[in-house]
């Protein structure tokens, strides 16, 4: 393979996706990822909703928060040139407006991720906790979409809740041993969520702990405990660790590469699962992914592996709606 071009005899499947959020039409949305896939030569793919709560948001993080959030890590921000980071220092009321506006904007509800699938064969729907809801009103809405959604993912940065909560245990079982999986975002988030202490709920040894309590269902680390543009790698080495349960997956999605080849050297690439994030890394696509995963110094069977073989493996092992891969 030349450098730079991409190998398209693998099609490789997408572990990690979501609806871009500037098409508000779920046909639209489904529309543009899927070119967006296509130019990649990838199959099909797993797209994840995002409902985060703004009434969670204004009760959990207001000025003070920030402020002793920042703490030692003022510096860093301020000088991050991230603007939703360096506006917490020095506007921080405007910072915090600007991140309800954020939020409302990115919302993406399972209802239209379920809608943008059902117009596009290749999107496979992964529903959002939804913190509003509570933990019963979860359950009775995945009961009614249970045979559409592979399963549902929790953001413990955006939900403001730990993995392992007692409370989550309740929709875990719900799904546990129904052929679904659970997607834990790991790592930092954007915004606030890049200050350590806002992330501390989204570690690695937390999903571990509940994929430990609930051994007959998936939980996926996703971002593999890396994304931080503050400290990249923040919980990697956690997230290696929670590799060496049976149950535990973990995705590539916006991982910098560096991280995925020392996830192979020190876990193996047995349950890394290729995933791109699109279109949450500026700047990125699909192809791009797939081209940092070809180029990586690591064994061909591990490319093929983490490209396709993993994921194709995990959704034969899975019930409707996943596709025989
Ligand atoms: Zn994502």
């Amino acid at each position: 393979m030349e450098k730079g071009a991409l190998d398209c005899s693998l099609h490789p499947v997408d572990m990690h996706a979501h609806l871009p959020w500037w098409a508000r039409d779920p046909g639209r949305a489904g529309g543009i990822l899927v070119d967006a896939w296509r130019e990649a030569c990838i199959e099909a793919g797993l797209v994840i909703a995002v409902e985060p709560s703004i009434r969670l948001f204004r009760s959990n993080v207001d000025e003070r928060r920030v402020y002793n959030a920042l703490g030692e890590y003022m510096d860093l921000v301020a000088l991050s040139r991230i603007p939703m980071l360096t506006n917490l220092v020095y506007k921080t009321r405007d910072a915090l407006e600007e991140h309800v506006d954020f939020l409302r904007e990115h919302t993406r509800t399972t209802e239209e991720v379920l809608e943008a699938a059902r117009l596009h064969p290749e999107i496979i729907p992964v529903a959002s906790y939804n913190p509003d809801l509570g933990v019963d009103g979860n359950i009775s809405r995945l009961r009614r979409v249970l045979d559409k959604i592979i399963g549902v993912k929790i953001f413990p940065t955006l939900h403001f809740i730990r993995p392992n909560h007692g409370s989550l245990s309740k929709l875990y079982r719900e799904l546990e041993g129904r052929g679904k999986i659970v997607i834990v975002h790991t790592g930092c988030d954007p915004g606030v969520w890049e200050l350590p202490s806002l992330c501390s709920h989204a570690r690695p040894s937390l999903v571990e702990d509940a994929a430990r309590r609930h051994r007959d269902l998936v939980f996926v680390v996703a971002h593999l405990g890396s994304y931080s543009a503050l400290t990249p790698g923040i919980f990697f080495h956690e997230a290696v660790k929670a590799l060496s349960r049976d149950n535990v997956y973990a995705d590539t999605s916006a991982v910098d590469p560096y991280f995925v080849r020392l996830a192979v050297e020190e876990s193996g690439w047995d349950k890394i699962l290729f995933g791109s994030d699109y279109p949450y890394v500026t700047g990125t696509k699909p192809a791009d992914w797939v081209r940092e995963i070809s180029l990586l110094d690591i064994p061909g069977k591990a490319k093929e592996a983490i490209l396709r073989g993993n994921a194709a493996r995990l959704l034969r092992s899975l019930g409707p709606p996943a596709p025989r891969l």
